[in-house]
């Protein structure tokens, strides 16, 4: 049986992640910690009916106490690396939700995973049919190298554009190799009009809107033609399945994996 602790167990992936580890065959639900709503029992934050697991606020006095084999972490972006650090300095593994992480703060966890020998999984989006249209704009961009993002999300979401957008630029752009897009002397009558702007000129938009759960659309246009992928997660338990395929599969990992993508295919 795989040893969870889950942080940020009282936010709404905690929730649903708490939940599908309480429900799993092979695991453990261990230990819950979160920030607000200290002694809450899990069970309750589900909807259902006490689990006598109750959110602890205290993550290094959990790690002690109830020495899990893996901390899953979806709390935010300026908490989560000093989390992933306590684990991995504690011998424990770490599966990563939170979007948001600067490259230092990842590189940092890369190599203190290594040092540990411990194994860590960030994903910025555990959703299989996200990693599929990363994969596919990968292809796409290598003969429609005109490419815009758009991401939506609900309107509770800290950081943009999301992780799975900077992920989706930087594939493309590897693919479509030393090319830039854009007009030079285009010219935005409100600052940020045409969005973010990344390496080679292709642009993320950012929506925020309640309703919303988590969406993208990358646009390739072409001479006549334009070419739409998109992905939608209806509801956060779109992320559950990958989640548990990382916890699973961290268990074998020694250093950093970050994406899905390479637990998947590779
Ligand atoms: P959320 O509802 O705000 O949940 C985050 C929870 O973590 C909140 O209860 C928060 O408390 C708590 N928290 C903050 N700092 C903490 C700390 N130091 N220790 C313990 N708990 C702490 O957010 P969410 O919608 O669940 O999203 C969480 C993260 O996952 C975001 O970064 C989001 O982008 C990401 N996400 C990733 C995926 C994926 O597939 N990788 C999918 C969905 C979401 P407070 O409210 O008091 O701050």
């Amino acid at each position: 049986m795989i040893k969870v602790v889950v942080v940020g167990a009282g936010g709404r992936m905690g929730r649903v992640v708490s939940r599908a580890v309480w429900q799993a065959e092979d695991m453990v639900l261990a230990g819950a910690v979160d920030v607000r709503g200290e002694g809450q029992d899990v069970g309750l934050l589900w909807g259902g009916s006490e689990v006598g697991i109750t959110l602890q606020r205290d993550l290094e006095e959990v790690l002690h106490r109830v020495a899990p084999h893996v901390m899953v972490d979806f709390t935010t972006p300026d908490a989560v690396a000093d989390n992933v650090k306590k684990a991995l300095r504690n011998g424990v593994r770490a599966v990563v939700g939170t979007t948001g992480m600067s490259g230092a703060e990842l590189e940092e966890i890369r190599a203190l995973a290594e040092k540990q020998r411990v194994g860590c999984v960030v994903a910025p989006n555990f959703a299989l049919g996200a990693v599929l249209l990363i994969r596919f704009a990968a292809e796409a961009a290598k003969f429609f190298p005109h490419v815009e993002i758009i991401e939506l999300h609900h309107d509770q979401k800290l950081d943009a554009p999301s992780g799975t957008a900077l992920k989706t630029a930087e594939v493309v752009a590897a693919a479509r190799g030393d090319f830039r897009q854009g007009l030079p002397a285009e010219v935005e009558k409100i600052p940020g009009a045409r969005g973010a702007c990344f390496d080679g000129g292709i642009r993320l938009h950012s929506v925020r809107l309640p309703g919303l759960v988590a969406h993208q659309e990358v646009i390739f246009g072409g001479l006549g033609q334009t070419l739409t992928i998109r992905h939608d997660s209806l509801s956060r338990e779109s992320f559950v399945p990958g989640v548990l395929l990382a916890i699973r599969r961290v268990m074998e990992l020694e250093g950093l994996v970050y994406g899905l993508d390479k637990l998947v295919f590779e």
